[in-house]
């Protein structure tokens, strides 16, 4: 099962519910942070970090004394990341998407492969929870490949569980694609339920079965409900909004640790995801 906890913007408490559903799976789970610009699933699971790995992307190097200064490697790039300019090839390392189609036009061999770094990926666990935390490298500006990167280093064998990047844009489709089920978190407030429907749009084109998690449920209209119900998207689980709650969140503390009623409210909503999940896939097969 892999599972991705997103929302259409930041602040709604998704970090809270990637990393206490996590902890009350335990052992049978794996947590992922791919808020890779800013990952912070650390700071209230406490892990024990036992590695990090830095992570590259390839890139072009030229070798100026086989350049023909022909200028298809230019043409070519359609991210503008090579140019020519007299006499010069010049490559902007941070607008290369690595491709490598400058590489395979070049006509004389004269680019080789460099690489940039993209960040780096930390590995850790908690009490047997497996964990592994994203981080971009400071000034790079694509967190789509290290989003994958973090991904492909997940433990096939347990419970996925990725807290996503907040919004609605390419490091969030990253994180999102190819899992089995999206759980939105919002609040019942109009600037969440205007994110959120930019969510929802966003996992409707990916085809993955979806519910939602409302935080602090008791401010705001009962708007969001009436939108889930409109658009047949489950609500797993309503939050209220409690001082309590506010304060262990202030103090990076999780909520099932130190209110352990809620493990099985969290273990509550597993099943209610996997049961999403599995009547999704017979209606895809049937
Ligand atoms: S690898 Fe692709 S994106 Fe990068 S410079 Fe070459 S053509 Fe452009
Ligand atoms: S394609 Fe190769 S030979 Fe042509 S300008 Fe680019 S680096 Fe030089």
């Amino acid at each position: 099962m892999k599972l991705c906890i997103a929302s259409g913007k930041g602040g709604t408490g998704k970090t809270t519910i990637a990393v206490n559903l996590a902890l009350a799976l335990g052992e049978r789970a794996e947590l992922l942070d791919c808020d890779v610009e800013e990952p912070n699933a650390h700071i209230f699971l406490r892990p024990e970090i036992s590695g990090s790995k830095e992570i590259y992307t390839p890139i072009p190097l030229v070798d100026l004394s086989l350049c023909t200064f022909c200028g298809q490697c230019a043409q070519i790039c359609r991210f503008s990341a090579i140019t020519m300019v007299a006499k010069k090839v010049l490559i902007f390392q941070d607008l290369c998407h690595s491709c490598g189609g400058c590489t395979l036009v070049c006509p004389t061999g004269a680019l080789s492969e460099g690489k940039r770094q993209l960040g780096e990926v930390s590995a850790g666990h908690k009490n047997g929870l497996s964990f592994l935390s994203g981080r971009m490298r400071i000034g790079e500006t694509m967190a789509p490949p290290l989003i994958r990167q973090v991904r492909a280093q997940a433990d096939s064998r347990k419970i996925s569980i990725i807290d996503a990047p907040p919004g609605t844009s390419c490091p969030v489709i990253a994180a999102m694609s190819g899992v089995d089920c999206i759980v939105l978190v919002t609040e019942p407030t109009p600037f969440g339920l205007h994110d959120l429907k930019l969510a929802v749009e966003a996992v409707r084109l990916l085809d993955i079965p979806c519910g939602l998690v409302i935080n602090r449920a008791d401010i705001g209209t009962d708007e969001v409900y009436r939108y889930a119900q409109q658009e047949n998207l489950p609500v797993l689980l309503s939050i209220p909004f409690d001082r309590r709650i506010a304060e262990l969140y202030s103090e990076g503390k999780p909520l099932i640790e130190a209110l352990p009623v809620w493990r099985e409210t969290f273990l509550q909503l597993y099943e209610d995801i996997d049961q999403l999940t599995q009547a999704h896939k017979e209606k895809v097969h049937a």
